[in-house]
């Protein structure tokens, strides 16, 4: 009988470590892609209403998993908006506005990110696509080896435009390197303009050789060197060879981020795709353009949807789709004439931003409610959310899910919102900071009630579920209640959102 029993004993602990085992093989750790676009707002896509635009490939993703109503970026301009999404804090805390040329590294080695997190878990990282939070010390010398940048700061591969496609300068950077560069063409970068020491080696000035411009001209900021016929920010000499041609960007980043997914396909990944489109000087390839009638900025559109098509069919060959997340979203709402290149784009029946007010560079909604779908076959009910999400919170929900604690924490904006992001909790964040490209302008979004304060003409109260346009300003019919808003944003300006409500 003892017998029987030890042995029985025995089988039940062989069962249970190979079920563990099992197990541990089963829960391989899903890849994560996100396409983060640029200046997409929220109703420039197909599912959000964008009825003359055809994005079947991101209507697709919405279709099968959750497609977010109240979803948004953490600022309505770019680079505060990524500097919040990578590190987890708002980008007013530390100044953050649009950086301009040879700006430094905004995020310093040492500094955790979303990409530290995944490196952390065991992922491969990578970006792949615009990055505008600044490189090196602020004064770079583009033919050396660039730090810091994205490689010091969580990712293992950076394929990058180091700020944005209106400026200098107009190349690649591969990990920490010019892409394709040529040392006897040697790259130099400039705010002002550039001696040219030895003829030939200076790109055409904008106001020195207007016949140089045969695509856009650009407003005052944007004639400086000419690339491609169009006006630029900033100068730049040297590097001939490097140069990017606008209309092949969005292909060069979808080969690039395909090597990356067939590199790693035997590991799990974290890609962060941060795409050109749909971005002002807007060039799509030849082959988008006239896809609607909307000009460019439409054609472009179709151009990120193609982008989106690329990767996740590419996951659906390999086999990685059930265990692939895949997000979308953009780092701000819509523009149509930035820049001021006038690209032809028209609204002509369309509305970029919805029912939404504002766009980029806006406190209002349409600033920063935007695109916000995320899939995970098998994991994530198909819905439509109206749940309250944000970019900034990415973290703290990764990090959740990773079990990871996040270092300094309690000095960061990120919160853990990881069941509304799975679909699962339909309230999400109980408080949101909105924030423009500074902190002239911040609203707090508590319940259903906005309270927006702007330095220069001080506050105003929108009540969302009546007025989601924001066009009745009620801040006087209820002044206690205006009071207690403009004090608790006010608190939350000089502290952070974990320092005030404790990490949850
Ligand atoms: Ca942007």
């Amino acid at each position: 009988m003892k017998k029987i029993i030890a042995s029985t004993a025995w089988l039940l602990v062989l069962c249970l470590f190979a079920a563990c085992h099992d197990d541990a093989n089963n829960r391989k750790q899903p890849n994560v892609v996100m396409i983060y676009a640029d200046d997409i707002g929220y109703s420039d896509v197909g599912v959000y209403g964008a009825a003359l635009i055809p994005t079947p490939n991101i209507d697709k993703l919405a279709a099968e998993g959750i497609r977010f109503t109240d979803g948004h970026c953490a600022a309505s301009t770019c680079s505060p908006s990524r500097y919040a999404l990578l590190t987890g804090e708002m980008g007013f805390r530390k100044k953050i506005t649009i950086q301009p040329v040879n700006a430094p590294a905004l995020i310093q080695p040492g500094q955790f990110t979303l990409g530290s997190l995944f490196q952390q878990a065991g992922y491969q990282t990578a970006i792949i696509g615009k990055w505008h939070l600044g490189l090196g010390n602020g004064n770079m010398d583009w033919n050396k080896k660039i730090t810091a940048g994205p490689n010091d700061v969580g990712f293992d591969y950076s394929f990058i435009i180091p700020s944005s496609n209106d400026r200098s300068p107009f190349v690649f950077v591969e990990n920490d390197k010019v892409y394709k560069h040529d040392p006897n063409d040697p790259i130099t970068v400039s705010l002002t303009p550039i001696h040219d020491s030895i003829p030939g080696t200076k790109y055409p000035d904008a106001l020195e050789n207007p016949e140089s411009i045969t695509v856009y001209q650009g407003d005052k900021n944007h004639q400086c060197s000419v690339i491609n016929g169009v006006g630029r920010i900033g100068y730049m000499k040297g590097g001939k060879k490097a140069l990017w041609k606008d209309v092949d960007i969005a292909d060069n980043l979808v080969d690039k981020a395909k090597n990356f997914i067939n590199r790693n396909d035997d590991k799990p990944f974290f890609l962060l795709l941060t795409t050109n489109d749909i971005h002002a000087p807007r060039l799509p390839h030849p082959r988008f353009k006239g896809a609607t009638t909307l000009g460019y900025r439409g054609d472009n559109v179709v151009q990120l949807d193609w982008c989106v098509g690329q990767i996740t069919e590419l996951l659906k060959e390999k086999g990685l789709e059930e265990n692939t997340i895949v997000i979308f979203s953009s780092d701000n709402g819509p523009v149509f004439i930035d820049g001021g290149y006038e690209d032809g784009s028209n609204e002509g029946g369309h509305d970029a931003n919805g029912i939404y007010r504002g766009g980029k560079y806006s406190i209002y909604e349409g600033g920063t409610r935007v695109p916000f779908i995320i899939k995970w076959p098998g994991k994530i009910k198909p819905q439509v959310s109206s749940a309250l999400v944000s970019q900034v919170d990415m973290l703290a929900s990764f990090a959740h899910y990773f079990n990871i604690t996040v270092p300094n924490i309690t000095n960061l904006d990120t919160r853990n919102y990881w069941n509304a992001l799975m679909g699962i909790d339909k309230k999400g964040a109980h408080v949101l900071i909105e924030q423009m490209n500074s902190d002239r302008g911040l609203a707090l979004r508590k319940d259903h009630m906005k309270y927006i304060y702007f330095n220069n003409r001080g506050g105003e109260l929108y009540d969302l579920d009546k007025d989601p346009s924001e066009e009745n300003n009620i801040l006087e019919q209820h002044p206690e209640l205006s009071e207690k808003l403009h004090n608790e944003l006010m608190r939350l300006k000089e502290n952070h959102l974990n320092t005030v409500y404790g990490v949850e």
